[in-house]
């Protein structure tokens, strides 16, 4: 998504000579390797497009995974983007000499250019759990993210490892292929009812003939789900205690049984977790061959997974929904900014970075969804947008000839992180559970403001919190 975004916004503003470094054999992404059954956008569709490419076609209000990778694909050919891709390599170290990065790629390419944009994806190594005896079990075990398709799975028992959205999705679309599905929750999870209707012909011949609906409903969301993003930075909103009615809700009225409802039910506030959206898990984790347990895992055998009751779930296929290292962003490429400095040693602690794109030390070296950056339940594609449009305005002073390094300063940096720690706590992300916003001091490692304050924010960057130093090339 933010490698081909880059590309079509550099070639807009009159840059020819880029590369796209792509590890992989195709573009995708996060689409390309996620192909779990059930995978879907989780933020309504006409809201995770493109602004500048939205399409009357979606399927669904939150279209299917593969739906998404065709759209990207679509994107990038209709721009054109494939021909200043280089596929299959990846990118290894980037070293600054000379007021220029030096690539090395796994291939032993190498390749000097001014500047760096890293587009390299926020939920992209998967994290595979620490399980004794993992290696041992009998049947076929994977990451939900690394997808076995050749694995049979109709009339099979299945158990899922994890509860997050990918973990309740899967749980939706297999409960009526499997024999038998057991999902094993460490932590319980607040649902937010959400239906997943089909556009009909009709409403896509509408956006057809007029674009300006498909406009006014991408707006439109965009606009709703600013108000979510309010809510999440403001513990004690309105708007926060209705999404957390709405949750507790669909757990009341969806949940027959009350001792499933109470195993069901979060002891954290709603939302202090990625919020899950879904229109059917309560549903499908209680029909009669599905099951959840609670038990902690102790281990996995060859015949299935031990719980800490001492029961023995027994399993053919176990499918590892535990979700990716959201604190790797660049590494494991290795980064040496100015003089020597490595970014495994600036980011020792924990990676942070100005406004989340760049990083004191590493000048003209940019980020797209980096740390500490707005997430949450709206669109990514909208902040890498208003973050390549920021960038841009950045890379055009060293075009200018004005300087030939760009970067944050030391102090910009520390004022920053001062204000978003402080922010941070007030937060819904602070308010009392385990995830993977939270960084090492358990402060969340997110976005702790409006969306708006993002928007006005990335319209300009701010003079003072640059240096742009070296003279003309
Ligand atoms: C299951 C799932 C569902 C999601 N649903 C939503 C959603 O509903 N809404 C939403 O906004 N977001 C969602 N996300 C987040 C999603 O990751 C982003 O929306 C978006 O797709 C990220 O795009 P990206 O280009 O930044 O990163 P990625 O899609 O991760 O792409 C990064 C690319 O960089 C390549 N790469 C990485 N390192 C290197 C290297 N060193 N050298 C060469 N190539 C490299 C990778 O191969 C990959 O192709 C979801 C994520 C997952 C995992």
């Amino acid at each position: 998504m933010a490698g081909i975004l880059s590309a079509i916004k550099l070639r807009e503003a009159g840059y020819d000579d880029f590369t796209v470094y792509e590890k992989a054999d195709s573009l995708g992404g996060t689409w390309r390797d996620n192909t779990y059954p059930g995978l879907s956008c989780d933020v309504p569709s006409h809201l995770y497009s493109y602004s500048f490419a939205l399409t009357p076609e979606w399927s669904h209000r939150f279209a299917p995974g593969r739906e998404i990778l065709e759209y990207f694909q679509h994107v990038a050919r209709e721009h054109d983007v494939e021909r200043c891709v280089r596929f299959g390599d990846e990118l290894i170290r980037c070293e600054l000499l000379d007021g220029r990065w030096h690539l090395e790629t796994a291939h032993g390419h190498h390749d000097d250019v001014d500047v760096v944009i890293a587009a390299t994806g926020v939920l992209h190594h998967p994290r595979f759990p620490d399980i004794p005896g993992l290696d041992d079990f009998a049947g076929a075990v994977f990451h939900s993210a690394r997808w076995e398709h050749d694995v049979a799975l109709d009339g099979a028992r299945v158990g899922i490892v994890g509860t997050g959205s990918t973990a309740v999705q899967i749980t939706s679309a297999l409960v009526d292929r499997v024999a038998r599905l057991t999902l094993f929750q460490r932590t319980a999870q607040w649902i937010m009812p959400q239906e997943n209707p089909e556009y009909s012909d009709e409403q896509k011949a509408s956006f057809r003939e007029h674009p300006e609906e498909l406009r006014r409903a991408h707006d439109q969301l965009s606009e709703a789900f600013s108000i979510f993003a309010r809510a999440i930075v403001d513990a004690d909103s309105p708007e926060m205690h209705m999404i957390e009615d709405a949750c507790r809700a669909n757990l009341e009225s969806s949940v027959r049984d009350p001792e499933l409802r109470e195993r069901l039910r979060p002891d954290y506030r709603a939302a202090c977790k990625r919020l899950i959206i879904s229109p059917d898990f309560y549903d499908a984790i209680q029909r009669p061959n599905a099951e959840l347990v609670t038990e902690k895992i102790v281990g996995v055998e060859p015949a299935g997974v031990r719980t800490a009751d001492g029961r023995l779930h027994e399993l053919d296929v176990l499918v590892l929904a535990t979700g990716f290292r959201a604190d790797a962003f660049m590494r494991p490429m290795v980064i040496v900014g100015r003089d020597g400095i490595s970014l495994d040693d600036v980011w020792a602690k924990r990676p942070s970075a100005y406004l989340s794109i760049c990083i004191p030390g590493f000048p003209n070296l940019f980020m797209l969804n980096g740390p500490n950056g707005p997430v949450g339940n709206f669109s990514l594609i909208e902040v890498a947008e208003l973050q390549v449009a920021y960038i841009l305005q950045l890379v055009a002073r060293l075009r200018s000839g004005e300087c030939r390094e760009i970067g944050a300063t030391h102090e910009a940096m520390a004022r920053f992180e001062a204000e978003r720690t402080e922010a941070a706590t007030k937060t819904v992300w602070a308010t009392g559970c385990q995830s993977w916003y939270l960084d090492d001091r358990g402060i969340p490692a997110a976005w702790p403001w409006s969306f708006d304050r993002f928007r006005e924010l990335m319209r300009e960057p701010d003079p003072a919190a640059f240096e742009c130093t070296g003279g003309e090339r």
